[in-house]
């Protein structure tokens, strides 16, 4: 087994593996001819969502806590552990930072034994409520360092320390993507994110929950879209550490999202208005220019598209349900 710039015959571990972005990156990897090893705790994914592989012999998943140690041969690691909407990473928010930093440690240990390059999924949360527009690269953030939001944010950024400290002191291949708001089939319908929400609640018909007056704004890329700038940035040379955006930089505001769902749905819904959460960000949207530069890469997949895909999906779950 190798791994040379090529995902043949390579046996990659995605960390995360049975989560929302896990699973279609699990997929992806296999379609290049990678055998995958998934490792997740269940927290917020799910054996729902990798069901389909698991009779691929080519996959294998196993039930492991990154908190842990872990000892396995692998040719790569794509870390993506780590709940990802607020009220999956506030509900232990202790939990929460020891997933990014004990987390990053354990794989950082484990591809530093093996040579292997290492992923991680960092995320714009790293820029707080940004003060510049877009967020570039370059950009330090803007970051509460004790709000109900910063186990997640600190915890993230921690693991940026890290894995540029595993870098410089142990010469390790490092990747890292700082992930914009990403949507799509596999969500959970009850994680409270933007997204899903909004489609679960307009296809009950239930009142559509907008906090603010919905003129904060948000960039959603489709998952296929980020699926594919991972997998490209993993197969780049040595010196593409990152950290890199990777996200689609059409903005929309909150209410426009509402408007959006409520259409395509065909819904009855109406708007109510619910207080902002502390510390939500007022604006967010990359500027993608490295992507673009480094993986010859651009998102695709336009919001009317990918929403479409993501309500045929939640339609079809609800009804199982
Ligand atoms: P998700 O919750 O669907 O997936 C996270 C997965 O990690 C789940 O399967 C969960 O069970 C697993 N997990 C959590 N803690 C773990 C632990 N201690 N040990 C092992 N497994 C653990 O969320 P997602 O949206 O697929 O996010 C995947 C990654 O991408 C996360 O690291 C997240 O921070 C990052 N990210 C996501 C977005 C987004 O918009 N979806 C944006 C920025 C960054
Ligand atoms: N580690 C792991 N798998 C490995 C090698 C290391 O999980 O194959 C963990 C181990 O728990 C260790 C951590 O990674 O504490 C950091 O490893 P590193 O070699 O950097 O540090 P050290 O072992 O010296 O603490
Ligand atoms: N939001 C909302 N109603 C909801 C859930 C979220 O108006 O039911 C808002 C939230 O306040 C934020 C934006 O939508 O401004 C995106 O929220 P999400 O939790 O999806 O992502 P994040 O805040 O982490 O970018």
């Amino acid at each position: 087994m190798s791994f040379d710039r090529n995902y043949k015959d390579s046996r990659i571990l995605v960390t995360g593996g049975a989560g929302f972005i896990g699973s279609h990156l699990s997929e992806r990897l296999l379609a290049a001819g990678a055998e995958v090893v998934c490792a997740d705790n269940y927290f917020t994914g799910s054996r729902k969502n990798i069901a389909h592989l698991l009779a691929n012999p080519m996959f294998e998943a196993i039930r492991h806590d990154v908190t842990f140690p872990l000892y396995i041969e692998v040719d790569a690691i794509f870390n993506l552990a780590c709940p990802a909407s607020p009220i999956h990473y506030q509900r232990d928010p202790v939990q929460t930072t020891k997933t990014s930093v004990h987390g990053a440690i354990n794989m950082l240990g484990l591809a530093k034994r093996l040579r292997a390059p290492i992923f991680q999924a960092s995320t714009s949360e790293v820029y707080g409520d940004p003060l510049i527009h877009p967020q570039t690269e370059d950009y330090w953030g803007n970051v509460n360092p004790i709000g109900i939001r910063s186990c997640y944010d600190e915890g993230k950024r921690c693991a940026e320390t890290l894995f540029f400290d595993y870098w410089r002191q142990h010469a390790l291949p490092i990747k890292v993507a700082r992930i914009f708001n990403t949507y799509g089939p596999r969500m959970q319908p009850n994680d409270g994110r933007v997204v899903s929400s909004f489609i679960v609640q307009a296809l009950k018909g239930d009142p559509i929950t907008v906090f603010g007056d919905g003129g904060q704004t948000r960039s959603f890329c489709y998952v296929d879209d980020l699926v594919e700038a991972i997998a490209r940035l993993m197969l780049t040379g040595e010196d593409c550490t990152g950290p890199i955006n990777l996200g689609n930089n059409s903005e929309f505001t909150i209410l426009e999202l509402a408007e959006k769902v409520i259409s395509y749905t065909n819904s009855r819904s109406t708007l109510i208005f619910k207080p902002l959460p502390q510390d939500d960000p007022r604006q967010r949207q990359p500027d993608l220019s490295k992507a673009k530069a480094l993986l010859n890469w651009e998102p695709k997949v336009a919001l009317a598209d990918g929403l479409k895909e993501t309500i045929a999906y939640f339609r079809h779950s609800l009804e199982l349900s």
